[in-house]
């Protein structure tokens, strides 16, 4: 036996005694409130079987430390904060029942009452987070409300405790209604998705049963060969633990593919980076017949920064960024290369194509209308171009159409340079 059992054996003791009726305490009538029960009653103690109890609230605290753990190191998800504060509340209200503290019958209901009612909340709360939604808080906590009120008048009552324990549970199948009908498009979700919402709609309406079962003759349950207890605890270890490794597993995976996503995305316009551009290149350029590749550069950008400033320059970029998006086909691909420079990357378009597409983005860049950004604000690109075979590899038609752009600054700017030698249009920037 473990040696820290001489020193909790008195709340063991105790523990046992509360054992003995279905929520703990619920068994003992007003006259017996705040009495302590003699060894009569209690029986020969029985440690194992309460520290057996006691394994259910710390795996369940535990739980709650595992999402505290996650919320301050994970991106501080509030849907953690709540299943760690729910995990918690329940973790206390059963504790409190176990071991009989406070051992005074109406402190004690009335502190599990709120251990438990904060913890359906919190639960609740937790799950409408995962999905940026609201709990309806008011018919939630009316619920709960209506709970401990009957929990507190029917606490005298020795004929109305099981009253106590069928409120309980029914105020949480009710608030977990709520909760599931706020998030009730996660039945059309992904498979995780689907899964948390049918193992928390399983687990409410597991309650309802279970409110019946809590109504059974006293001598049918109390910890020991209960049928009522039996069920909790296994609910608890099949519902519980599924939930939150479910909530856990489906934020992970969310997490993931927002980072992946993120790795992606350039931060200031939104549009593709790089790494972005790269991966359509990869996916798409081995099925291609050839590909046209468009390099654009803004004009004397550095000048807007100098004269305007550097959050005008951004405003400018993300406007062009725009710009980009709706010049181009569906099926092309653009993305913000570098500082002031993007890629346009087009499957299947020969030359002529891809000039006319350059061609498209340079005339609607110019014809921008910027000075909503800054009065007087004029803005216009240039670009170089190319269609290359699928044999041609990137790096060989980025530097083709890098030295292409090169050219269109020198003859001028605000000009579309291809292939053919002299292939340039020079446009007045109003064009
Ligand atoms: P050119 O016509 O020859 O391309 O001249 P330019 O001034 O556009 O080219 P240069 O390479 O001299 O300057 C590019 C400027 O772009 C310098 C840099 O400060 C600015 N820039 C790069 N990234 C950002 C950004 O994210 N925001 C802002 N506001 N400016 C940026
Ligand atoms: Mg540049
Ligand atoms: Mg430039």
């Amino acid at each position: 036996m473990l040696p820290v059992l001489p020193v909790v054996s008195p709340v063991l003791r105790r523990g046992y005694w509360l054992n003995r009726g279905p929520s703990g305490v619920a068994i003992m009538s007003s006259g017996e409130a705040g009495r302590q029960p003699s060894h009569t009653e209690c029986g020969i103690m029985n440690n194992n079987d309460t520290l057996l109890a006691l394994a259910h609230p710390l795996i369940a605290l535990l739980l709650a430390a595992m999402f505290y753990g996650a919320w301050r190191y994970a991106h501080r998800q509030p849907q953690f904060l709540y299943f760690a504060a729910g995990f918690a509340c329940y973790a206390s209200g059963v504790c409190m029942q176990i071991l009989l503290w406070p051992p005074w019958l109406l402190a004690n209901i009335a502190l599990t009452g709120v251990a438990f009612a904060s913890a359906i909340f919190c639960f609740a709360r937790g799950l409408t987070a995962l999905e940026d939604r609201r709990l309806p808080w008011l018919p939630a906590v009316l619920v709960l409300a209506a709970m401990l009120v009957i929990r507190m008048a029917s606490a005298h009552d020795e004929a109305l405790f099981r009253l106590r324990v069928a409120t309980t549970h029914i105020a949480a199948a009710l608030v977990f209604l709520l909760a599931l009908w706020q998030v009730r498009h996660m039945a059309r979700g992904t498979a995780l998705e689907r899964l948390l919402f049918w193992c928390v709609a399983a687990c409410s309406l597991s309650l309802f049963p279970r409110a019946m079962l809590a109504t059974q003759p006293a001598d049918r349950y109390g910890y020991e060969h209960s049928l009522y207890w039996e069920v909790t605890q296994t609910s608890f270890y099949f519902f519980g633990i599924g939930v939150a490794f479910l909530m856990l597993g489906l934020t992970s995976v969310r997490t993931i593919a927002s980072l992946s996503q993120a790795s992606r995305r350039d931060p200031l316009t939104g549009m593709n980076n790089r790494s972005g551009l790269g991966e359509f290149l990869a996916a798409r350029l081995p099925l291609c017949g050839s590909y046209g590749l468009i390099m654009v550069d803004v004009d004397h950008f550095k000048r807007i920064n100098d004269r305007y400033g550097h959050p005008v320059g951004d405003a400018v970029l993300k406007r062009l960024a725009a710009v980009m998006e709706q010049g181009i086909r569906t099926g092309d691909a653009v993305g913000r290369f570098g500082g002031e420079e993007f890629m346009v990357v087009l499957p299947e378009a020969s030359e002529d194509e891809t000039k006319r597409v350059a061609e498209r983005l340079r005339a609607a860049a110019a014809a921008q209308d910027f000075s909503d950004i800054a009065p007087e604000l004029q803005c216009t690109v240039s670009l170089g171009v190319g269609s290359f075979e699928p044999a041609v590899s990137f790096e060989q038609a980025y530097a083709a159409v890098d030295e292409r752009l090169a050219r269109a600054k020198r003859l001028g700017r605000n000009r579309v340079v291809g292939k053919e030698p002299g292939w340039a249009v020079r446009r007045s920037s109003g064009a």
